[in-house]
């Protein structure tokens, strides 16, 4: 067999050894994505049904990829494995099996953007504060709980919630947690951390169901276990507990999802669910030179919270990391654009080969900018993508309610759009009219003389007549039919066809985009299902790192570093290597957080293959405001050897020192120490001396004096003024807090 001899001994192994529980931890580069791809082709080309194989992979993208390769080896057959992201798959089992959950198979799949507004109207009905009720803030608890399988009554149930929503001024999370719950099931919806949740509960409460798919998946795969948070987990072990044929691959030193609930626990407790576990290591890593791999393991040996790993490679040893040092932020764009100009003219090479990666969204403008005036192409993965652009959207809710008529959010986006005259306290009403009579939200819109006599009800008549006309040619029509009527009908296209603006004419072309995406999927031999209501639900659960309507291939890549797990490319540039930005100042509450910034600058420093460059600007604007960065205190720990300094220093002696200079002793920043330090030495005191007035410390808010304390139940809670975040109240019994 051909394919097996393009892998070294272990990978061999790896992909021989079909049956049993076999868990692959190994490097970056070391070919676990490929061992997984060689193994499906493998299973296949000695008679496995596709149909039997579960694949789960962290974008569709790369099970995109992946099929591709496989088809290569076993052909068209390739195309009926399982294969794709946790919410992909998922969400196609409950769409089968949705009336066993209560919902009908139409569900809608809210968004981020969706679950805000949600939460934002829920809000405003309950008259909360939504400076203490943050959005962000109460749809984060919510995910939270939903990732860690804590249903509505058991978050109600459990007082150690309740304690630490009241120490975070939020006494009606519950009470929140539940009524957003409440709507999304009334508008038969479910959000992406839904996907998981119901999916855990289907196997739990439908054991008929559950045996199905454990008979139906004799092989499970798991690609990038190590961010797997304990929802998917269960998920995996509930499906492979008959046939046992679980095969995951993963890096703990990759591990970037913990703010997501990822948990690494799994890889540990992986070993005790399976006792007949086989451990395969990989060490060998193919995709980068020698200096690469070497920088990468002086840094995430750092790292405490790691298994140890010797990964090696027989690359040529390259050249080194350059180090790249700029003024400001737009010079720092226009620095890294002009030495990719000159490295594409001096080695020949094509845009595709660079990418651009960062710690956040928000840095991608310099890059553009200084990309876009030097015409070298580009395009951004993550950040506002295609899919959130507001006439995408608009046409998309269309859809959606065309499909679901009780998707309140879609409902709202659409109502009014174009205008109806029904303003937002009409569409209030008709939620409330709803939710008050026990009914959908369509009964109230199709009945709405009944309802909500009055002015207002002819529009919203005229509104339903057409939804259904437009239900009508939805069952008859493929989504590329159905879509292009609601298009032409609903007077989206009419509208935007007017607006002669530049923008204007934008967004005309962006929706005939979105027309042509969907005719691309109508015509692909792999899609089997071509109703709209198909359509929709492969768009709502595109990955940021999957949204690329884009068929120029050649483009540089720019793209946050967590978008970019798993992928490769031969020149990567890692701009912001400063404190407060990388390691993120957010996320530095411990020194748990600390490793996992570690964690994903060894991912993102893995990502070359042949060149790697680092840099750091001295001042960048935030918020609008000009402030002094210090270089990145990772930049320190990559051993030195391996660095080359700006190629404006003359001489490796020279730059070393004016490196050393710039970090060491560290610049005074406008961001005070005590968030600047990360709080990895951070000893809490004793509080039960803790009066008004002290001065304490905290390690994820800072320094602060305490107002006032208070006893609470069993408890004292303090409200306690800080520097940077303002008045808090904390329980102290959960508070780590240092008394100075
Ligand atoms: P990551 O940790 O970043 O996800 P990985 O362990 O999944 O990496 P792959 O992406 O599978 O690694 O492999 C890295 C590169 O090395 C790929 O280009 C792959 O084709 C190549 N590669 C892996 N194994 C071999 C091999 N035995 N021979 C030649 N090339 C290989
Ligand atoms: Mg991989």
């Amino acid at each position: 067999m051909d394919y097996l001899e393009g892998l070294n001994e272990p990978q061999r192994e790896a992909v021989l050894q079909t049956e049993g529980p076999l868990m692959i931890i190994a490097g970056a580069g070391s070919g676990k994505t490929r061992v997984l791809t060689y193994r499906i082709a493998h299973l296949i080309y000695h008679g496995v049904d596709p149909f039997n194989i579960l694949a789960l992979t962290f974008t569709n993208k790369a099970a995109a990829e992946m099929r591709q390769r496989i088809e290569k080896v076993v052909g068209t057959e390739s195309r009926n494995v399982w294969m794709g992201t946790f919410h992909s798959i998922f969400a196609r089992i409950l769409r089968i099996e949705a009336d066993k959950i209560g919902y009908s198979r139409d569900f809608s799949i809210y968004d981020t953007d969706d679950s805000k507004s949600l939460i934002r109207s829920i809000l405003k009905e309950l008259s909360l504060d939504d400076k203490i009720y943050r959005v962000g803030g109460v749809l984060g608890r919510i995910s939270g709980a939903k990732n860690r399988l804590v249903s509505v009554n058991e978050y109600l149930r459990n007082t150690t919630i309740q304690a630490d929503d009241e120490a975070n001024r939020m006494p009606e999370m519950g009470r929140l947690y539940k009524i957003y719950q409440d709507r999304l099931r009334k508008s038969n919806a479910m959000d992406f951390d839904d996907l998981l949740f119901n999916t855990n509960v289907l196997f739990r409460d439908h054991v008929a169901v559950l045996n199905k798919y454990q008979q139906k998946f004799k092989y499970v795969m798991v690609d990038e276990f190590q961010d797997t948070n304990i929802s998917q987990y269960l998920i995996t072990r509930k499906l492979a507990a008959v046939h046992q044929n679980i095969c995951v691959v993963g890096d703990d030193a990759q591990s970037i999802y913990a703010f997501r609930g990822a948990d690494i626990q799994n890889i540990l407790n992986f070993e005790k669910d399976y006792p007949d576990l086989k451990v395969i290591k990989l060490e060998q890593n193919y995709r980068s030179t020698q200096n690469i791999v070497k920088a990468a393991n002086s840094v995430i040996n750092k790292n405490k919270a790691q298994l140890r790993k010797n990964v090696w490679t027989e690359n040529i040893e390259g050249p080194l990391i350059d180090l790249i040092k700029a003024s400001s932020d737009n010079e720092e764009g226009n620095l890294i654009a002009n030495s990719i100009f000159e490295e594409k003219m001096n080695n020949s090479l094509r845009n595709s080969d660079f990418a651009i990666l960062y710690r956040t969204n928000a840095q991608s403008r310099a890059f553009e900018e200084a990309l876009r005036r030097r015409n070298i192409k580009y395009r951004i993965i993550g950040g506002v993508s295609f899919y959130q652009r507001k006439e995408i959207k608009d046409l998309i809710a269309y859809l959606r309610f065309t499909v679901n008529q009780n998707d309140e959010e879609a409902f709202k986006r659409i109502i009014n759009l174009p205008k109806r005259g029904i303003g937002e306290s009409t569409v209030a009403k008709i939620v409330v009219t709803a939710d008050e009579n026990n009914i959908n939200l369509w009964e109230v819109v199709s009945k709405v003389q009944q309802f909500m006599p009055g002015r207002l009800a002819a529009p919203i008549d005229n509104f339903s007549t057409l939804i259904k006309s437009f239900k009508v040619i939805a069952n008859q029509k493929d989504a590329f039919e159905t879509a292009t009527h609601v298009a032409k009908n609903s007077g989206l296209l009419k509208d935007l066809h007017e607006d002669k603006t530049v923008e204007g004419l934008a967004r005309y072309e962006n929706v005939q985009e979105l027309l042509n995406a969907i005719k691309e999927f109508v015509d692909n031999p792999e899609n089997e299902d071509k109703t709209l209501s198909s359509f929709l639900q492969s768009v709502s659960l595109l990955t940021s790192a999957d949204d690329e309507k884009d068929t120029d291939t050649d483009k540089i890549t720019l793209m946050t570093i967590h978008a970019a797990k798993g992928l490769e490319f031969k020149h990567v540039y890692i701009v912001g290597m400063e404190e407060d930005l990388f390691p993120s100042q957010m996320m530095l509450a411990s020194r748990a957080d600390l490793e996992e910034e570690r964690r994903l600058f060894y991912v993102a420093i893995t990502r070359a293959e042949k060149k790697l460059t680092l840099a750091f600007a001295e001042t960048r604007y935030k918020f609008g405001r000009l402030k002094t960065c210090e270089p990145s205190r990772f930049l320190n720990e990559i051993d030195p050897a391996f660095i080359r300094m700006d190629k404006s220093l003359n001489g490796r002696e020279a730059a070393a020192a004016t490196l050393v200079k710039s970090m060491t002793p560290r610049k005074p920043t406008v961001v005070p120490a005590n968030l600047h330090t990360p709080s990895q030495d951070f000893v809490p005191s004793d509080t039960s001396q803790l009066t008004g007035g002290m001065k304490v410390e905290h390690p994820k808010f800072g320094f602060g004096i305490v107002k006032d304390v208070e006893v609470q139940g069993n408890d004292k809670k303090a409200r306690i003024d800080f520097e940077k975040v303002g008045e808090k109240t904390l329980l102290l019994s959960f508070a780590k807090l240092k008394i100075h």
